[in-house]
């Protein structure tokens, strides 16, 4: 896995990718995720501790006092992926929810932004947020898949939204509408790896399920097609969305 792993970031280094933001899921991965922040790597990496909806069942009694000291310990941190995901209906909603909210207070408490996932209930995520968004620092509502209804509410509470590579399925009109339509200063782009993989991109390995897995240096398929869709050259959509990235997380 350790030759998978210099791959990816010589990979990652040669597309020209200059910062990543590496996100935590559940406190079983967030000491590999701090150790990932602490190796010395061709570009920044920032680490972000959070409880993603699909892990809120079975946390361990100290789950919060466990983020608190990796936020503690890392001022570069910021929170996520935390969020409401309605596709795994094994996962009760209120439940995800009273984790979403503990985590948002923190996120104003201590100044950090967040990274937010959201799938099929992106409304519910929009009122959960609502009486925080403008107390944080910034937050990106990540792989966006709201309807336009929701991206405006998102823009007006000052969020940045990003753009996965599911914005190059031609079928996916919802979510290449919001990404033409953003404007400039809250567009972000990402890899979402090891998901997500787009259509033309490299893979990192195959996965246990046979699937290819997806990896930072498959950004530029993003933006190519984000550029497409925006008129733009990837070179200025780059320039700009790095503008923005670092606005939200250094
Ligand atoms: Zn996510």
């Amino acid at each position: 896995m350790n030759d998978v792993f210099d791959d990816v970031v010589r990979q990652a280094a040669r597309a020209g990718i200059t910062g990543v933001c590496c996100c935590g899921t559940t406190p079983d991965d967030w000491e590999a995720t701090s150790r990932l922040a602490q190796k010395p790597l061709p570009f920044v990496l920032v680490p972000a501790f959070g409880v993603h909806p699909w892990y809120v069942r079975h946390l361990p009694a100290n789950w919060f006092e466990t983020l608190e000291s990796y936020l503690d310990k890392s001022p570069v941190a910021v929170i996520g992926e935390i969020g409401l995901d309605g596709v795994l209906d094994n996962v009760p909603l209120d439940v995800q929810e009273k984790v979403l909210v503990r985590q948002l207070q923190f996120a104003e408490h201590v100044r950090r932004p967040v990274v937010l996932h959201g799938a099929r209930v992106w409304g519910r995520l929009v009122e959960a947020l609502k009486p925080y968004a403008r107390k944080l620092p910034g937050f990106v509502a990540h792989g966006f898949g709201g309807s336009a209804e929701i991206l405006k509410q998102i823009l007006n509470m000052g969020g940045y939204v990003s753009f996965a590579g599911s914005v190059c399925n031609p079928k996916a009109e919802k979510i290449r509408a919001a990404a033409r339509e953003i404007p400039d200063s809250q567009l972000l782009i990402e890899t979402d790896t090891p998901d997500l993989f787009p259509t033309g991109g490299c893979p990192a390995a195959i996965g246990a399920n046979g699937k290819p897995l997806n990896q930072p240096a498959n950004l530029a398929c993003v933006l190519n097609e984000v550029a497409k869709l925006r008129h733009a050259t990837p070179e200025a959509l780059s320039d700009l969305t790095g503008v923005n990235a670092r606005r939200v997380f250094l």
